[in-house]
């Protein structure tokens, strides 16, 4: 008999490798990621790093959390850096969360979410949603006395729906305090202006409240995997118990500083993008089609009929005549929406003339 393992094999996937049907460039609106090469200053930043990859980078990532203490008005040593963040969500659950142990979500919260309490092999529990939207009442009335983690990601992907820092204030106010509640803000810089800032002042009001960030959306590193958590004092030596010696390697440490350096690109295409969010919204909504309010650098929507069958004709659409790849969202009661990333306007024309030429 072979080693018994305790997860369930997953499948090795890559990025899409299907060849477009009439060798079109193909252009990825799935990942959420953004769609400009980094800014010269970090590029540099890299290359400089690239020099001496010879040696180890900072394990406590020491210059990165000062700059980014430093840029949020934030103590360095309340965060702590991972491997891109969803590193640290799952170092978070680790710490807290064990087989028997309940991890709450939103019913359509991040599926990395779920992923995470499935490797723990912790039983996750989702509370419902009002019209796609976190109700912070459901999630208070699911907490159990086998509740340890709550994660809601604000604004949500797939959702792309936010609910303002109210309501979260009402959430870390009434929900018990052996509960960690785990505030991931991936797509924080997409949502108004102060957005962020308030969420971080929830950590310092509740010792059970902790802010995920990253720097894979707004700062456009998704491939460096840089992330960072600010939580209460005393978790933090925690959170690195539970972590690899040195998971945020030298370069994106570097290109992480760098980033932080450049704050008006980071401001610009924001902007760019929220402008650009819009304008599609405008335009897909005209046209009927279903489109859940974004504050992110995405949207969810349907197609006017709100049919599977229709959204799945309509992905296929995209890629076949125009080389465009969105996301399918599989989760049960999603089945009707697909998922598009924000893009450079000339993407987001293409996209939208595909969408005209499937309606017509
Ligand atoms: C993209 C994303 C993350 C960030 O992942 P990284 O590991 O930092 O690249 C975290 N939470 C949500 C909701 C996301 O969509």
């Amino acid at each position: 008999m072979r080693p018994q393992p305790y997860l369930n094999p997953m499948p090795v996937r890559g990025r899409i490798d299907t060849a477009q049907p009439l060798g079109l460039p193909v252009i990825n609106m799935a990942f959420n990621e953004l769609p400009w090469a980094p800014a010269p200053a970090v590029a540099q930043a890299l290359a400089q790093a690239s020099t001496g990859a010879q040696r180890y980078g900072s394990p406590s990532c020491d210059r990165l959390r000062a700059a980014l203490g430093e840029a949020h008005g934030l103590d360095p040593d309340r965060i702590i850096c991972g491997n891109g963040s969803e590193d640290l969500l799952d170092v978070i659950a680790r710490v807290f969360a064990r087989p028997g142990d309940e991890i709450l979500i939103s019913q359509f919260g991040y599926i990395q979410f779920a992923l995470t309490a499935n490797r723990l092999g912790a039983d996750l529990v989702k509370a419902p949603e009002s019209d796609y939207h976190t109700d912070v009442d459901a999630l208070l009335a699911a907490v159990t006395d086998r509740t340890r983690v709550l994660f809601l990601a604000n604004p949500n992907n797939p959702t792309g729906t936010y609910i303002p820092v109210e309501d979260l204030a009402r959430l870390a106010d009434g929900l018990r305090e052996d509960v960690v509640l785990v505030l991931d803000l991936a797509y924080g810089e997409f949502a108004p202006d102060g957005y962020c800032a308030q969420t971080h002042q929830l950590v310092d009001r509740h010792e059970n409240v902790v802010v995920t960030r990253t720097f894979s959306k707004a700062f456009g590193l998704a491939g460096a995997r840089a992330g960072w958590c600010h939580g209460p004092a005393w978790i933090i030596p925690v959170l690195y118990a539970a972590r690899a010696m040195g998971p945020v390697n030298a370069l994106a440490q570097a290109a992480a500083i760098a980033a932080l350096s450049d704050m008006q690109t980071v401001h610009e295409r924001v902007a760019a993008i929220q402008s650009e969010r819009a304008r599609l919204t405008g335009v897909l909504t005209q046209r009927g089609c279903h489109v859940l309010p974004s504050h992110a650098n995405f949207l969810l929507l349907s197609p006017p009929d709100r049919d599977p069958a229709s959204t799945e004709a309509l992905i296929v659409h995209l890629f076949d005549t125009a080389g465009l790849i969105v996301t399918r969202t599989r989760e049960a009661g999603l089945e009707e929406f697909l998922r598009v990333s924000i893009s450079l306007p000339e993407h987001n024309d293409l996209f939208l003339e595909a969408v005209d030429r499937f309606l017509a």
